[in-house]
């Protein structure tokens, strides 16, 4: 466009200087042709005519110079002027340019601050998740380096998220962040990929190394972390996948990482495995069955049993602890021990656990209005379900629904459950209490059996669990259970043994003047019907 405008403007510039060249070729030649006649005809002198053929010569010379001197000097001051112009607008440019080039730093620095946050953690500075797998996708282009990936998980982190609130959560996870910086050396990197998450990179480095770094780090772990309000001391579980053996792209190396951490876990607390293709399987196996899971309870595969627990003096039943059990279609039957934490990682032993209680006082209840007046029932709850705040008015609807006196019904909770500190919880156990609930200390002696629980909350049985019973021909675990039944009792809890399998097992109970049992000497766990016909064969007996 401006190259058209240009052309016009030389075509103008050239048709006016040619119609104005062709005016003054006209007048001249008009002025040459007529003016000496014009002359001649006034002035008739011959000395005259010449004066005035001179005087003549030296106007047409005067005109033509302004109107020279006058073209010369507009076409002059417009040229300056068009100069000035240029000048302008490429001073304007100029500083346009300037302008656009100082836009286009900022956009580059935002866009490299945009990046900075995309690939890092906001609470450590550490890369992120997106970080690692550009890091990998590098790394593994190149089919000959080799390396190991260290998935590192932090041991009930959610608890102590959870009990000592976010901002100690927060302080630790930096803190640990730190710790684990500290301990780099040459070529190993760190991320975190959220939460309780990290993850350690390294390349040429052989696996002896790699064990003994993991080793040191999960020391380095062990030191106390002091943190503004609190010490908190943790442990973490390591799962090691290595590279090219145990993946070559990113998501598996990861996947059997995170695999092998899980395992770890399984382990205990504070250990490292190393990913194996056989941890495969059980990853399978847990998927599996955590998707069943999911339609246990609307397709009616759940239900309960009921073990009947004995008073030892009058060898009558007392009550039932309800047992939940799965029999799936598809993988048979599961036992609560394997599906019951998958149900808790899940959130489903919220409704499940719900229906158990649902079905437990249903039960007593049924007993009740056949006569069988003084029983209770015990049911498991776990400490998913605890957490819920509305768990006591759950419970109390239930007993509404129902019309079971809270009496006849016992919460069974565990040491576990205890040891998260939870006031929330600890309260909630005393609210169940003080609406006449009874509360039993499952499986005591297995925890840390602190008998600062037993002092600090309102336990009605302790239930010691089933390995004392199984080892109590070993004089030792005797005296400890001795001991276990004299402080329940000192207490004014009743003592409840599990998993009496033995008469000699009885006896012993009996002599140290245990309360209650319940174990396969009398009894398994049996269905509602069974334990009706049970009670009914026993009043036969006894009457
Ligand atoms: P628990 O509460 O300690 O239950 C006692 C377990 O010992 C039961 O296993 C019972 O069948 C078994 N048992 C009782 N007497 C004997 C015996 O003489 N010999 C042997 N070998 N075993 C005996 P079960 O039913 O497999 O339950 C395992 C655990 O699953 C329970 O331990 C409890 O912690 C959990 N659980 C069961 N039902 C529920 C539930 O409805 N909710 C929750 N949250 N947990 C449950
Ligand atoms: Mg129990
Ligand atoms: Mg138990």
């Amino acid at each position: 466009m401006p190259r058209l405008r240009g052309a016009k403007d030389h075509d103008g510039a050239r048709r006016v200087s040619w119609r104005i060249t062709r005016i003054y070729l006209i007048i001249g030649s008009v002025w040459i042709l007529f003016s000496d006649q014009v002359t001649e005809f006034f002035v008739t002198d011959t000395s005259a005519f010449r004066v005035v053929s001179i005087a003549k010569g030296w106007a047409y010379v005067a005109v033509t110079a302004f109107v020279l001197y006058s073209l010369i000097k507009a076409s002059l001051e417009k040229t300056a002027q068009a100069q000035s112009e240029v000048i302008r607008g490429y001073e304007e440019l100029e500083a346009a340019n300037e302008k656009l080039a100082m836009a286009n730093a900022d956009l580059l620095s935002h866009q490299e601050q945009l990046r900075h946050l995309a690939l890092h953690d906001d609470l450590t500075g550490l890369p992120n998740r997106m970080a690692l797998y550009e890091e990998l996708e590098v790394l593994l282009s190149n089919p000959h380096v080799q390396g190991a990936l260290l998935f590192l998980d932090v041991d009930n982190f959610k608890y102590i998220n959870d009990s000592m609130g976010h901002a100690i959560g927060d302080e630790l996870l930096s803190g640990i962040a730190k710790r684990l910086i500290e301990r780099l050396t040459g070529n190993w990197q760190l991320f975190r990929l959220g939460g309780d998450e990290y993850v350690l990179l390294v390349k040429d480095c052989d696996k002896e190394e790699i064990l003994d770094f993991a080793l040191s780090l999960h020391e380095a772990m062990s030191d106390p972390f002091e943190l503004t309000t609190a010490v908190v001391q943790v442990s973490a579980c390591t799962g090691i996948a290595f590279y090219p053996e145990h993946g070559s792209d990113s998501e598996t190396l990861v996947k059997h990482a995170d695999i092998a951490m899980y395992r770890a876990k399984g382990k205990g607390s504070n250990s490292f495995v190393v990913f194996d293709e056989s941890m495969k399987s059980a990853v399978g196996e847990r998927l599996l069955i955590d998707q069943a899971l999911r339609g246990a309870l609307k397709h009616q595969e759940l239900s309960v049993l009921y073990q009947p627990q004995y008073e030892i003096e009058t060898q009558r039943i007392c009550g039932f602890e309800a047992l939940l059990r799965w029999n799936s279609p598809e993988l048979g039957s599961i036992p609560p021990d394997r599906f019951i934490p998958l149900a808790e990682q899940s959130g489903l032993i919220i409704p499940i656990g719900t229906w158990v209680l649902q079905q437990a006082c249903q039960f007593i209840k049924g007993l009740h209005e056949r006569g069988f007046a003084d029983l209770r029932v015990s049911v498991n709850v776990s400490v998913v379900q605890m957490r819920q705040p509305d768990f006591v008015d759950r419970v109390l609807q239930i007993l509404k629904d129902t019309k079971l006196d809270p009496t006849y019904l016992e919460i069974e909770i565990t040491e576990s459950m205890l040891m998260e500190s939870d006031d929330r919880i600890e309260s909630k156990i005393r609210d169940l209490k003080s609406r006449g609930i009874g509360i039993a200390l499952d499986d005591f002696g297995t925890g840390y059996s602190s008998l600062d629980y037993l002092r600090k909350l309102p336990i009605t049985t302790l239930k010691i669990d089933k390995d004392f019973i199984d080892d109590l021909d070993h004089p030792q675990t005797g005296i400890l259970v001795a001991g276990v039944i004299g402080v329940g009792k000192v207490m004014g809890m009743y003592v409840l043994a599990e998993g009496v399998e033995t008469s000699e097992q009885l006896k012993f109970l009996a002599s140290e003047g245990c309360h209650r049992f319940q174990g396969y000497l009398y009894s398994k766990p049996i269905p509602a019907h069974e334990a009706l016909s049970k009670l009914e064969a026993s009043l036969v007996r006894h009457q």
